[in-house]
């Protein structure tokens, strides 16, 4: 079933909110909503779906700031990240405060998840990876008959997920990339937090901190 997408840039990051849905359904997913949630409810009025889950990539305050209450306004569960990632979404409210995003809470979510964990929106299925290394939790939702991955900020076009923040490990990320996010094929496009697309092909060829 087609996967579509809309891009919601939040927070003062620009961190790229996505609006995902089943095309068939008109079921929704919104991932790593940092903020700005008139600005997501108002492209989720625009499409008229239905969103059936709250979706974080890792516990970034750009990332899972507005999550808490998103999750109050649609009444819809909190998935992800990994639990590695709890001591991050324990702090947004500390977190928001040094980064200037208002109204930022700690969230709790519903479900944490794990390698090899399954999560679908509609009839879309997403296959989830665990890669630490921008933070220890953090996710990677893999769909596979669309080739295409949600990597959050572990990988982007011409760069990798800065590794100076609190649980940060550059090698892990590293490893996380080649060993995970690679094999995925060379026709795989990802979806990153920050910035355009990419394919994993182009990443293999020039990306200098994986070349
Ligand atoms: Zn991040
Ligand atoms: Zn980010």
């Amino acid at each position: 079933m087609p996967a579509r997408a809309a891009i919601i840039p939040v927070t003062p990051l620009q961190q790229n909110c996505m609006l995902l849905w089943c095309e068939a359904t008109k079921r929704a997913a919104v991932i790593d909503p940092g903020g700005d949630l008139d600005r997501i409810a108002e492209a989720i009025g625009k499409t008229g779906v239905t969103v059936e889950t709250i979706l974080l990539t890792h516990g970034h305050i750009d990332h899972a700031g507005g999550a808490a209450e998103l999750k109050e306004r649609l009444g819809v569960p909190v998935v992800g990240p990994h639990e590695a990632d709890r001591f991050l979404l324990d702090h947004l409210p500390e977190a928001g405060r040094a980064y200037g995003i208002a109204g930022a809470r700690a969230v709790t979510p519903d479900r944490w998840l794990a390698e090899g964990d399954a999560v679908s929106v509609g009839e879309i299925a997403f296959q989830v990876l665990h890669c630490p290394g921008h933070s220890p939790g953090s996710v990677v939702f893999v769909q596979d008959e669309q080739r295409f991955a949600i990597v959050g900020d572990v990988l982007f076009r011409g760069s990798v997920g800065r590794t100076d923040l609190p649980g940060g490990d550059h090698a892990a990320l590293i490893r996380s990339i080649t060993d995970k996010l690679l094999p995925l094929g060379d026709d795989v496009t990802f979806l990153c937090g920050h910035g355009p697309a990419g394919t994993i092909g182009e990443e293999r060829a020039s990306n200098p901190f994986l070349v």
